[in-house]
């Protein structure tokens, strides 16, 4: 029997995935979808049990998610588990790698913050000196970002500073609380421009891959996927040295099996991505892949109380609402302390302020925490982390994972410029928090392990020199024109925003520019 050859084997389903599939399979392009893990099945999954009838009552299982700080025992089946897909690392420098492998990966569970970049990421070393600049500007991403925010129905407001680009929004009209503008009031020192959240609506309720991408490339007829198929490496044609399809293994059988296919599209999820190059020993000419991981600094913030809306006294005029503050430092002005900046996440809230932010047990805490409720008001840090050779990721030569793949070595750690970064935007918070009448209570300036953002990127970085990248500005391999890299992976600076707009949109520019390819018959 003679192996069907697909136009383009894809492997992942997530956003990066999910667009690849939906572009291609519209210009009539035969494509193959692997995923390691299932298809959710939401009826099964999303039932409630009572804590009691958890082995753990609720707490996570041991040993199996440490570094998933939003699991617990209740939707422990959404995370990769880390003792069936390990990772390593050096114990003193920790990393959190939080990873989902259902069909639709973390488009199932994001939280749909959704900003473009700005030239001061993409031409970062041009404005500071440090880095790479991208090989694109916001002009060469801009319409495919228009594309995917009417995809993914972007609610904002046309605020943005030029660090904030603005975009093809639905339109916000929420107005302001006064709690709010008090802020925005006490922030005008700083030269900061406070702004209305940009968040996917999505379609009822959900804005991931399987509800606004996969259906219409499976109404196409042209989409084949496979779900529980963990791929272990990219295959190579023997007599011309290209990629020509994959091996991969059952999850539940473990019999392994190959696919052939005359482009191979990773979509894996920036460092699953990169783990199967480094396996396969594929498209590392530069020796640039596993480079330069990046991600956001998070943790650092400080919760504060209006003190008019304690004792029942929050209204809806004021309290309420959210903003985002982009980069304001190093946009005009040079800021000595570090390079590039961070953005500030504002809320506004009427419910209970957590008991971890009073000194305070038993029934004093009762009653501060009746005293302050409806009175919270955070502001939470999103700091670029800069992209440094030495954070890297490796093969682990020692251990492999359940299918018996070698695992990757995470090797990664903040500097002193996130570190600094942190300091300053919790101090500024607090003053800003201050000169607005609220009371503090309580602050954190130090950030939470790398990876804990679950904004990975970097690591197969884009760039005109292929001495110094891996990808081209299309998101192809420098050495092999029928591979492509479409997640965040391609990422030459991580910049402050959340990354998924940006994956989304390179991903459906690379898929476009691919179709074209194929249609010239160049690839
Ligand atoms: C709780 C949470 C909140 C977040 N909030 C935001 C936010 O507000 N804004 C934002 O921009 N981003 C946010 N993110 C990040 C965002 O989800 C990711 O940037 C984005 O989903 C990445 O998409 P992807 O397709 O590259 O990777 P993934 O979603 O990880 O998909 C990769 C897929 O590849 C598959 N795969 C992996 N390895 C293999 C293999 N060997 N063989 C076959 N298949 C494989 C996996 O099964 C998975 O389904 C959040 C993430 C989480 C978890």
């Amino acid at each position: 029997m003679t192996e069907t050859t697909y136009d383009v084997l894809i492997i992942g389903s997530g956003h990066a995935g999910g667009m690849a599939a939906k572009i291609l399979t519209e210009k009539g392009i035969h494509c193959l979808m692997l995923n390691a893990g299932p298809v959710a099945d939401v009826a099964r999954d999303a039932q409630r049990k009572p804590a009691y009838e958890l082995p753990y009552r609720g707490f996570k299982p041991p040993g199996r998610l440490e570094h998933v700080f939003q699991a617990s025992e209740f939707n422990a089946n959404v995370w990769v588990d880390e003792e069936e897909v390990p990772y390593t690392f050096d114990p003193s420098t920790p990393y959190n790698w939080v990873r989902v492998r259902l069909f639709g990966g973390r488009s199932l569970f994001w939280s749909r913050q959704s900003f473009r970049l700005s030239d001061y990421e993409f031409k970062g070393k041009s404005h500071d000196g440090f880095g790479e600049d991208w090989p694109i500007s916001l002009s060469d991403l801009a319409p495919y970002y228009s594309r995917v925010e009417e995809i993914f129905q972007v609610e904002g407001a046309q605020d943005g500073p030029p660090q904030m680009p603005n975009g093809n929004f639905v339109p916000v009209n929420e107005v302001w609380s006064e709690s709010m503008r008090r802020f925005i009031t006490a922030s005008q020192p700083y030269n900061m421009a406070v702004c209305k959240q940009r968040r996917a609506l999505g379609r009822d309720g959900l804005a991931s891959s399987v509800n606004l991408l996969l259906p219409d490339a499976e109404r196409t007829g042209k989409l084949t996927s496979i779900a529980n198929a963990v791929v272990r490496q990219i295959t190579v044609d023997k007599n011309t040295g290209q990629p020509d399809g994959c091996l991969f293994v059952d999850r539940l059988s473990r019999r392994e099996m190959h696919v052939k296919a005359r482009v191979v599209v990773l979509a894996a999820g920036t460092l699953e991505s990169t783990r199967l190059l480094l396996n396969s020993n594929l498209g590392n000419s530069s020796g640039m892949i596993g480079h330069y991981l990046m991600d956001q600094i998070y943790g650092p913030g400080v919760t504060c109380s209006v003190p008019e809306a304690r004792n029942g006294n929050a209204t809806e005029q004021l309290m309420g609402g959210g903003a985002i503050v982009p980069r304001f430092r190093n946009i005009t002005t040079k800021y000595d302390k570090f390079l590039r900046g961070y953005a500030l996440n504002v809320t506004s809230r009427m419910g209970a302020i957590e008991p971890r932010n009073f000194a305070a047990y038993g029934a004093e805490l009762q009653q501060k925490l009746h005293e302050y409720n409806g009175s919270a008001f955070h502001v939470t840090v999103m700091g670029e982390v800069l992209g440094r050779y030495e954070n890297h990721v490796r093969i682990d030569k020692e251990k492999v994972d359940a299918w018996n793949i070698p695992v990757l070595n995470i090797q990664t750690r903040y500097t002193d410029n996130e570190f600094n970064m942190a300091k300053d935007a919790v101090e500024v918070g607090c003053a800003v928090a201050d000169a607005a009448g609220f009371e503090g209570l309580s602050k954190n300036d130090v950030p939470n392990p790398p990876g804990y953002s679950i904004h990975e990127v970097g690591t197969c970085r884009m760039g005109d020199d292929p001495k110094k990248s891996v990808l081209n500005k299309w998101c192809q391999s420098h050495d092999h024109k029928n591979l492509f890299v479409v997640d965040g992976a391609s990422f030459v600076s991580a910049g402050w925003q959340n990354p998924t707009m940006t994956i989304l949109a390179l991903s459906m520019r690379a898929s476009e520019y691919l179709a074209g390819e194929m249609s010239k018959q160049n690839v």
